[in-house]
Formats: structure tokens, C-alpha cells, sequence
């Protein structure tokens, strides 16, 4: 009995390849199919719908029901039994389809006439495209083996929807990865890109579904099977001793790679006629759609990794992936689910942008984005699965927004955009050598963020006076093992060559928090941010500080250091850093090594703690620096990862300035030199405010120095200290619509 209706499904496959192999129009296979489908199932009906938009589905070609309804009849997602088979992705399968809850009548197909209904969705990789339904006048379940069928029918219609098989004459289908698609993510990193999308790792086309041999599928799946196993191991092999979540990761791919009820099911597609990688294809389907319903993290992260292994599986089968031959765009925007810090430097600064499914604004991703000034948005759900290498795409990462295949209208207010930003680049380009001095006569320095030797150029072509903050961490980040002491050493002494003679403060390694490092074990802190962090892990577990040290003072060669310590938060800790930076001295004195030329010893204040710390800490310290990143989630109780709450209050609230109007005054009072390098002293507005208020060092990303200074030499800051103060005496929450009311005055 089995054998006759595994017979049955070949048939019917054997049947739709014939259809696809005709060199016909899209709505003449897609009449075709439907067909063949209702004879080959005995059914009085078959239709197809697809969605018309995200929220309608239309019926495209049906055999059974009323031909005149084929492109009139519609539905809203949810609606009726097909509406609710494409919300669920569940099948719908009953004899009694008008006593079915959810049954909604539309006369004009002339269904009324049939019980039986079964209703399959058709999708890709969990991909909702449409359904398929079969109907009977007689009152039946369908059996488990036809529901079979009919799914397997499902897969490969969806896989030929895919390929575009349906668009053409008549069709009124439009093809996939053909139309428009718009993605409301997040910023990463602001700025605009235009270009081709360069997907880091390809999506597998499986273009042919079909098979004659099972036998030899058979075969073919098991040799990928096992060079999927041996991969696996040799992962391993070499990740023994390594990090444990790594590991406990290779162990759960070993053990789907191993998995008997994964390849049951897979082998067994095949005997129905499916060729391997549609068999691999199809598992993996299913298993994205319960990703998608599955709310339990441990289990979703599992079922990443089984689609994760079904991808390899894939490659090997078809031999696509990342070698595909493809050349990459001369202007390519890269479109990944996420990508470590390293893969992202091996592109380096060839990529005009960034879009990535997963990631956050901390991520080391990011970290590098922001690092080579790349326009980068985040959070941009199913980008992976809509963009095709090739594809047309405009990233707006000042929005947060992506226009993938845009219209021409979108393209040309994107060209506006564009422009505009061209020509106030020019106009930076023409203040590049002029000081950023104000109206008032009052001069600001402008220094720039770095923390790659990637950035140094940015010294030159920003004009920026030093580097006000190199973030040393960043070296750790990029790499698959603690960088070695010389190393390291080297590293900073070419940052420094680099900046010929310009002042780099560099910050002791402030890791913990969102940035952890690969081959570091990661604790498990319910509070990260203010956990376990920089200074913190530096002055407990001082081995590698001392190490940081060692070689800044080596790479210095008798030239003039400048050390800071990160997230100090009272007094104690910034003393004993420096006994650890003395001893290091010390030792180097013994060694007979030259010692820097001079040396400034300085700490970043980012916790509101430091703000009130003694007299004497601020006579003490060389210099401070304000770290408004984490300064101002702190003040405001707002985690700065937390898109939620990250925008929800004004670094130009009058509280938050009235606070930084007080480190000022303390830090003029003893004479402690004073700059603030978190991110807000980049945004034009904000800076020309902290100016007004007292800060004379202002250092941010290369890219935000010419805004910056030409808004500063727009201002006269007597008048906007004294606009500022009026909206505090006032009882205003933040000074910024003044402020903006006075800049925009000056343009
Ligand atoms: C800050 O907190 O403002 C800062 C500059 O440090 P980071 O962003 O690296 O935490
Ligand atoms: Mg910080």
C-alpha cells in the first residue's frame, strides 16, 4: 500500500517537472500545475494563492473553482481557512471546511459546493509565499500520505516561485527579488550608501528539486553527510581547550550531524522523489518556521544551529556558498546576518555599507563599522533572505532605513540626500585648515577617536589636533587569541610613527561590558555594564594590564606617552593603576630600556562617582576625560544598549549639562586639563553646548570634526552660555529647541 503512494508522489513530481522543463508563460504552468495537482490527488479542486502585498493573497490559478475569479478573489491575511494557513504556516485539514471555524464564503468562486479542504502553506526557508489548496466535493480527510504530497508539491512550487518560474504573460505575478523591499532597522553608524548588495554568505538556490535516481541522492547525500561530519569534528579538534559555549556549540552540530530522525526524514523525502538538497532544503523549512514560533532561547538557539548545519549541508551538495565565483560590485554593501569584527576588517574600507539582520549598536561589529566611518544599520530583519547578490540597495544609516530594489522616486530623494551631504563635505573640506575658534575668540580643540591603525589616516585628512581617545581594546576584539606583549608593542609604536608627533592618548584595555573578548571566558553577569569592567578586571586580574603597559612604554622608545585609565570611579583605583603603571617603570628602568620622554597619567570619568571624588584625586590625576557614553547611562539610569531606552533622554537636558557645568568648575578650580571623548562631543549641536559650558577638548570620530567645527565657528558662546542658563532658570527639560533656534539663526 506505502509503495503504490510513494509511487503516487514521484508521479506527481515526475508530472511538475515536465511542466517547468516547457518553455511556457508563468500563468500558463502555474494553470498547469493546478491541474495536475487535482488530478493526480482525485481532487475537484486546486488552487494557488500567493500574497499580492505583505497582507493580501490573491488566487492566481485555480482548477475547479470559478476561472473568472482567478486575480479578483482576495483575502487579507488571517482571513478564511487559506488566510489562516498563511498566518499559521500551519496545515488545515477537513472534511467539513463550511463548518470550520474561520470558513468565509466567497461566492464568487463557486466553493460552497465542496466539504473537504486542505489547505498547505507554501514557503521558502520559513518564508510565507502562499498557499495551496486542495478541495472535494466528498466529505474526506485527506490521508496522512496525500497530506505528504501535497506538502512536498508545496516545497517545490515555493522553490519555483523562487527561481521566478511564474512571472511572465499574463501571469500578474510579480517575482520574487524583483519588487521594492524597505527595512525599518537601527542605526549602527550614521551615513548614507549607495551601491550593490554583496551578500557575505550566499544563500543556496536549489534549482533543481527533482530527482530520478534516489538512489544516487541517496548518495550524494551521504558523502556530503559525511564531509559535513568530518568538518564538524576537525572544528572540533581544533577548538578543544578553547572557549566551552564554542564548544558546547561544534557539540550540538555534532550531534544533529549525527542526528538519526534529521536524516530519516531527509532519506525519506528522497525516496519520494526529491533530490538531495531539496530533501536538505525542505528539513531546514521546517525548522525555520518553528524558529519563527518558538519563544524558548535555548531552543531557538538550537534550532540556528540545525539551520546553520543544513546550510553547510547545502553547499556541499550544490558546491555555492561563499566561493561562488560571483565578483563583488565595485561598490559593494555588505548584507550579512552578522559578522565578527576580523571578517569585517578583512573587507576593510572597500565597503561603501553595511546591513546586518542581527548585531546591536556595541557589538564589535559595530565597534568596526564606526572605526572605518562604514554607513551601517542594524536590526534589519529578513534582509538576508530578500536581497540577491547584485541587487540595487541605498542604506541610510542616519535612519536607520534600507531601500532594497527602490523605486525611482526613492532613488532620487536618496540622490538629494546624497548631494547635500557632498556639499557640506566640501564645505568642511574648506574650513580643514582653519582653527575651531568661535565668535567669541575662544579656541576649541578637536581631537579624534581611534582604535585601529585603520583610523590613523583619519589624523591627517580630519585635521584633527591628536588622538583624543585610542581605544586599545579593539586590537583584543579583532583577534582569535590574546595578542602577544611585542606584539602589541609594535602596534603602538606604528600608531605613534603614524601620528608624527601628535598626542594619542591611549586607554588601557576597557573590556567587560558589551565587549567580550572571543577567547576570554564571558561571565555571566546579570548587569554587565556595570559589572565586572575595565579598570576593575585590570586592577584584580592585573597580568594583562601590566603586559599593556610593559609594551606601551616600549613602544613609546623615549618618546612622549600618555596613559588613561578607564571607568574610574573613585580615587583608590586610579591610585593603584598607577602603581602598577610606576612598577612597570621600574622594571623597565632595571631592563636598561629607554623610558618614554614624558609621561601624562590620566582617567576617564564615566561614572557619576568620580564627579564627586576628592579634592585631592583632581590635584592628583593628569588629566580627565568625560566618557558621555557611559556617563550619561549612568546619570540617567539608561542603558545605552537598550534601544528602548537609549534615545529617551536629552544629553542636552538641563540636568545632565548642569552636571557637566560642575565637573567643569571642579576641574578648573585645581587646573586638571579636561576633554570629553564619548560620542554626543561629535554631534554639532551638542558640542557647541559643551563648549558654552566650559570644555575647551572636544574628541570624537574623524568624521564629525568638520560639522563640529563649523558649527563652533558659527557661535559666540557668551550668548549661548546665556541662552542655556535662561532655559534652566526657566524650568525647561532640555536647552536643545534654543539652542537649535540660535544655530539655525547663524547659518
Ligand atoms: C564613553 O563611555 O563615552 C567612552 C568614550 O568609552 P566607550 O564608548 O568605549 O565605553
Ligand atoms: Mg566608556
Amino acid at each position: 500500500m506505502a509503495t503504490t503512494r510513494e509511487t503516487d508522489s514521484r508521479k506527481l513530481l515526475g508530472r511538475l517537472r515536465e511542466v517547468m522543463a516547457e518553455d511556457a508563460g508563468g500563468q500558463t504552468r502555474l494553470d498547469q500545475i493546478t491541474q495536475l495537482i487535482a488530478e493526480e490527488m482525485h481532487s475537484d479542486v486546486c488552487s494557488i494563492y500567493l500574497f499580492r502585498d505583505s497582507d493580501t493573497l490573491e488566487l492566481c490559478a485555480t482548477r475547479g473553482l470559478n476561472p473568472e475569479a482567478v486575480h479578483e478573489t482576495r483575502m487579507r491575511l488571517g482571513e478564511g481557512l487559506v488566510g489562516r494557513v498563511a498566518r499559521t504556516g500551519e496545515i488545515t485539514n477537513t472534511d467539513d471546511a463550511p463548518g470550520t471555524h474561520g470558513f468565509r464564503f466567497m461566492p464568487e468562486t463557486g466553493e460552497e459546493a465542496y466539504s473537504s479542504f486542505l489547505g498547505v502553506p507554501l514557503q521558502r526557508l520559513g518564508e510565507m509565499l502562499g498557499v495551496l489548496v486542495v478541495q472535494s466535493k466528498e466529505a474526506r480527510q485527506y490521508s496522512e500520505e496525500e497530506v505528504y504530497v501535497t506538502e512536498v508539491a508545496a516545497m517545490v512550487l515555493a522553490e519555483m516561485t523562487e527561481l521566478g518560474a511564474f512571472v511572465g504573460e499574463g501571469a500578474a505575478l510579480s517575482a520574487r527579488h524583483q519588487q521594492p523591499v524597505l527595512f525599518q532597522g537601527a542605526t549602527g553608524q550614521e551615513g548614507a550608501a549607495r551601491g550593490h548588495v554583496w551578500l557575505h554568505e550566499p544563500r543556496v538556490v536549489v534549482t533543481n528539486p527533482f530527482a530520478d535516481d534516489p538512489a544516487r541522492e541517496l548518495d550524494r547525500l551521504n558523502e556530503a553527510v559525511e564531509e559535513l561530519r568530518v568538518g564538524v569534528d576537525k572544528m572540533l579538534f581544533s577548538a578543544k581547550g578553547g572557549d566551552k559555549d564554542q564548544l558546547q556549540v561544534l557539540e550540538v552540530y555534532r550531534m544533529f550531524a549525527n542526528s538519526k530522525g534529521w536524516m530519516r526524514r531527509i532519506e525519506k523525502d528522497i525516496g519520494r522523489g526529491l533530490s538531495a538538497e531539496a530533501a536538505v532544503e525542505k528539513e531546514q523549512s521546517t525548522a525555520r518556521s518553528r524558529m519563527s514560533q518558538v519563544s524558548d532561547n535555548y531552543l531557538r538557539d538550537r534550532l540556528h544551529d540545525l539551520d546553520d548545519l543544513s546550510n553547510r549541508l547545502l553547499r556541499i551538495l550544490t558546491g555555492q556558498g561563499s566561493q561562488t565565483g560571483a565578483e563583488m560590485p565595485a561598490d559593494p554593501i555588505l548584507i550579512a546576518r552578522n559578522i565578527g569584527p576580523a571578517e569585517l576588517l578583512d573587507y576593510g574600507r572597500n565597503l561603501k555599507g553595511i546591513v546586518l539582520e542581527e548585531g546591536s549598536v556595541g557589538s564589535h561589529a559595530a565597534i568596526v563599522a564606526r572605526a572605518l566611518a562604514i554607513p551601517l544599520v542594524i536590526h534589519a530583519n529578513r534582509v538576508t533572505t530578500e536581497a540577491l547578490n547584485g541587487d540595487f540597495v541605498l542604506v541610510d544609516g542616519d535612519q536607520g532605513v534600507v531601500h532594497l530594489r527602490p523605486e525611482d522616486t526613492v532613488i532620487s530623494a536618496f540622490r538629494d540626500k546624497m548631494a547635500m551631504q557632498a556639499q557640506a563635505q566640501e564645505r568642511y573640506t574648506s574650513i580643514r585648515d582653519k582653527p575651531a575658534q568661535t565668535l567669541d575668540g575662544t579656541r576649541i580643540k578637536l581631537h579624534m577617536n581611534a582604535g585601529l591603525m585603520a583610523d590613523l589616516p583619519s589624523l591627517e585628512s580630519s585635521s584633527a589636533e591628536g588622538v583624543g581617545l585610542f581605544r586599545t581594546e579593539l586590537q583584543f576584539l579583532v583577534r582569535n587569541q590574546m595578542p602577544k606583549r611585542a606584539e602589541l608593542s609594535q602596534l603602538y609604536s606604528r600608531v605613534m610613527d603614524a601620528a608624527q608627533g601628535k598626542r594619542v592618548v591611549f586607554r588601557t584595555l576597557d573590556i567587560g561590558s558589551d565587549k567580550v573578548l572571543p577567547y576570554m571566558k564571558p561571565n555571566d553577569e546579570p548587569n554587565p555594564a556595570m559589572g565586572w569592567r575595565a579598570i576593575r578586571v585590570g586592577l584584580d586580574k592585573p597580568g594583562v594590564m601590566r603586559m599593556q603597559l610593559q609594551a606601551l612604554l616600549r613602544a613609546a622608545k623615549g618618546r612622549p606617552l600618555t596613559v588613561m585609565f578607564p571607568f574610574v570611579a573613585q580615587l583608590e583605583e586610579y591610585a593603584n593603576a598607577c602603581a602598577e603603571l610606576d612598577k612597570a617603570i621600574a622594571r623597565e628602568k632595571i631592563l636598561g630600556h629607554p623610558l618614554p620622554a614624558s609621561l601624562e597619567v590620566g582617567a576617564m570619568l564615566e561614572t557619576p562617582s568620580l564627579a564627586y571624588a576628592p579634592e585631592k584625586f583632581f590635584e592628583d590625576v593628569g588629566f580627565l576625560s568625560i566618557g558621555g557614553n557611559d556617563l550619561k547611562q549612568f546619570f540617567f539610569a539608561a542603558d545605552r544598549e537598550n534601544e528602548r531606552v537609549r534615545r529617551r533622554y536629552d544629553t542636552l537636558n538641563v540636568s545632565f549639562l548642569s552636571f557637566l557645568e560642575q565637573i567643569v568648575q571642579r576641574c578648573e578650580a585645581t587646573g586638571t586639563p579636561l576633554s570629553f571623548c564619548g560620542e554626543d562631543a561629535g554631534r554639532p549641536v551638542e558640542a557647541a553646548c559643551f563648549a558654552a559650558i566650559g570644555l575647551r577638548t572636544l574628541s570624537m570620530r574623524p568624521a564629525s570634526i568638520g560639522p563640529v567645527k563649523s558649527v563652533l565657528r558659527r557661535s559666540n558662546l557668551d550668548e549661548l552660555r546665556e541662552i542655556i542658563h535662561a532655559a534652566r532658570d526657566r524650568g525647561d527639560q532640555t536647552v536643545r529647541p534654543v539652542v537649535l533656534d540660535y544655530l539655525r539663526g547663524k547659518l
